[in-house]
C-alpha cells in the first residue's frame, strides 16, 4: 500500500478483500480516500468501489464483524455505507454511465472499473488503489492523477465540455477542490466552465449551495468566489452578489470596487473566525450598495441606508439560496445591519451612551461584530488602515469599560413590560410599550440611574403625560 493508513483501516481493507474474492468480484479504494491520503490530509470517509453488486459486499463485509455495524443502502442508487469506529464506509457497483441533455441524472448500467474511473470527475478523484489478492495495494491511475496531484492542478478525464455538460455541478466541485486543495484549474477547464455556465440550472439550489458552503468554509474564500466570477458560474445563481463588481466615475471620482472589497472583508474575517454565517455576514454587509448608490454633487459617492436595506435583503437571498431560514439567518441580518456601528465610534467625542447603546443592541453579537467591522477596513492605504485600527482599538478598551461598569449585554431595564401593566392596569397597548421605551432609553442615555426607584419616579412623570396614574408600586 503506497499510502499511510492506520492499523484498523488496514484490517478493513483485508476484510473487503476477502469478501469481495468470495463473491468472486474485484473491489477498489477510490475517489477522494485515496485523493487526500496521497496529499497527506485527513479523511474520514473511505470510497470503495467493486465489479458488482455494491450492497452485497457492503453487507458481507459488516457480517464478518462480532458485532456487526448497521448497513443503510440505497437501492436506486446501487450504494450502500456503514460507520465503523469514526470511519465512513461507502460502497458501489462499477458503473458506466450515459448522459442526456435535461438531467444530472445518467442511466447507468455495470461496467468495468475503467469505465467507473472514466465517469468520475476530475482526474485526481479517479485513482483508485486495488483491494485484491493478486495485486494488493496497486495505484490504479490511467489519466495521470498522480502527476495532477504533484503539479496541483484540477483537470478532467474526458473532455472537459463533455464532463461539465453531463453533470453541471462538477463546475462547482472543480472551483471548490480548487479553493480547498490550492490548485490550479487548467486554462482549458476553465473556459469549458465559461461555456457550459448556464448548465447549472439544471443543478438544485441545495447541491449548489452545499459547494459554495464548503468554498466559504476553506481558509481563503476569496480562492473560489473570485473563480466563480471570473469564469460567469456566479452571476448564474448569485447576481445580487456580482452586481457588487465595478467602478463608476463622475467628475473624476470613483468609488471603490465592491465586490473585491467584499472577497478581501471575507478573507479577513476567515482569518480570525471559522463560524461560517459570520463569513456569510461578511459576504452580505455591503450587498445594498448598488441599490443605495447615489453621486451628490461636491461630495462624491454615497450609500446612505445600505446597512438598513441589506438586512432587509438577507432573508430574500438566503430564501433564494435556499439557506436555513433560522437563527442563523436572523444573526446574519443582525450583523448585517449594525455593522456600521462600531466604526461609528471611532470618532471623536463619543459619549459612553453611544458605547451603551451599541452593547445593548449587539447583546451576544457583539465578538462577530467587532471581528466584521475590524475585517471591514481595508484600503490600499496602509497608514490608514493602521490609524483605523488604532482607533478601532481605542473603542474596543472603551466598550470593555463600559460593560464591565454598566453590564448592559443582554440587560433588561429593571421593570419589564408586564410589570408596567400591573402597575397601571393596562392590558398589553401602545402605551405599555411608549412606557417600557422610555425607561429603556433614559437608562441608555444615562438620564437616570439604572434601578427600580429611578425607573419608577419616571414612569410615573411619563405616565402623567398619557393621563395615567399608578394604582400600585410594587
Ligand atoms: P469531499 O468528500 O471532500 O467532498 P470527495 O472527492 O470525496 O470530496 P465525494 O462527494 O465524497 O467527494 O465523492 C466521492 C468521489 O465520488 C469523488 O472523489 C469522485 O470520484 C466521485 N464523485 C463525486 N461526485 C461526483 C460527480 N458529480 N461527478 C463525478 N464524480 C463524482
Ligand atoms: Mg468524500
Amino acid at each position: 500500500m503506497d499510502i499511510a493508513c492506520s492499523k484498523e483501516e488496514l484490517k478493513l481493507f483485508e476484510r473487503i478483500g476477502d469478501a469481495a474474492q468470495k463473491m468472486d468480484v474485484q473491489c477498489y479504494l477510490i475517489g477522494g480516500f485515496v485523493r487526500d491520503k496521497l496529499l497527506g490530509r485527513p479523511t474520514k470517509d473511505v470510497d470503495i468501489v467493486c465489479t458488482g453488486d455494491g450492497i452485497a459486499l457492503a453487507h458481507n463485509v459488516a457480517k464478518t464483524f462480532v458485532q456487526p455495524p448497521q448497513v443503510n443502502f440505497f437501492k436506486n442508487f446501487g450504494t450502500a455505507q456503514f460507520r465503523l469506529n469514526g470511519l465512513d464506509v461507502e460502497f458501489v457497483g462499477a458503473r458506466k454511465e450515459s448522459y442526456t441533455s435535461d438531467s444530472r441524472k445518467p442511466q447507468v448500467e455495470p461496467g468495468t472499473i475503467e469505465d467507473d474511473q472514466l465517469r468520475r470527475d476530475f482526474t485526481i478523484n479517479a485513482l483508485a488503489i486495488s483491494l485484491n489478492k493478486e495485486d494488493y495495494g496497486k495505484l490504479i491511475d490511467p489519466f495521470d492523477g498522480t502527476k495532477d496531484l504533484e503539479a496541483k492542478i484540477i483537470r478532467t478525464p474526458l473532455g472537459p465540455d463533455v464532463t461539465f455538460s453531463d453533470d453541471p455541478l462538477r463546475m462547482m466541485r472543480a472551483v471548490r477542490f480548487a479553493t480547498q486543495l490550492g490548485f490550479e484549474i487548467t486554462e482549458d477547464v476553465f473556459e469549458a466552465i465559461k461555456r457550459n455556465k448556464g448548465r447549472i440550472k439544471i443543478v438544485s439550489q441545495e447541491r449548489i449551495t452545499d459547494e459554495l458552503n464548503k468554498i466559504m468554509a476553506a481558509a481563503k474564500p476569496s480562492v473560489g468566489l473570485d473563480l466563480l466570477f471570473r469564469c460567469g458560474l456566479l452571476k448564474e445563481f448569485f447576481p445580487q452578489f456580482t452586481d457588487l463588481s465595478g467602478v463608476e466615475i463622475i467628475e473624476g471620482k470613483g468609488h471603490k470596487d465592491n465586490f473585491y472589497h467584499t472577497l478581501q472583508v471575507i478573507d479577513n474575517t476567515a482569518a480570525k473566525s471559522n463560524d461560517l454565517w459570520l463569513r456569510w455576514a461578511a459576504l452580505l454587509h455591503d450587498i445594498a450598495k448598488p441599490a443605495t448608490k447615489r453621486y451628490e454633487d461636491g461630495h462624491g459617492w454615497t450609500f446612505h441606508g445600505h446597512e438598513v436595506v441589506g438586512e432587509r435583503m438577507v432573508p430574500k437571498i438566503f430564501k433564494q439560496l435556499k439557506l436555513p431560514q433560522n437563527e442563523h439567518m436572523k444573526y446574519v441580518a443582525k450583523l448585517v445591519l449594525l455593522h456600521l456601528r462600531p466604526i461609528s465610534l471611532t470618532k471623536e467625542d463619543i459619549t459612553d451612551s453611544a458605547m451603551r447603546r451599541l452593547l445593548f443592541d449587539a447583546g451576544d453579537e457583539l465578538e462577530d461584530l467587532m471581528i466584521l467591522c475590524e475585517s471591514d477596513i481595508t484600503s490600499k492605504n496602509k497608514v490608514k488602515v493602521k490609524r483605523y485600527l488604532e482607533n478601532f482599538e481605542i473603542v474596543k478598551e472603551r466598550l470593555k469599560a463600559v460593560e464591565e461598569s454598566d453590564k448592559i449585554r443582554n440587560w433588561q431595564p429593571p421593570i419589564s413590560g408586564d410589570e408596567i401593566m400591573q402597575l397601571f392596569n393596562l392590558t398589553p397597548s401602545r402605551e405599555v410599550g411608549v412606557l417600557k421605551t422610555a425607561v429603556r432609553e433614559a437608562i441608555l442615555d444615562g438620564i437616570i440611574q439604572n434601578n427600580y426607584d429611578a425607573a419608577y419616579a419616571l414612569l410615573v412623570e411619563k405616565a402623567k403625560e398619557l393621563n395615567l396614574t399608578p394604582i400600585a408600586k410594587l
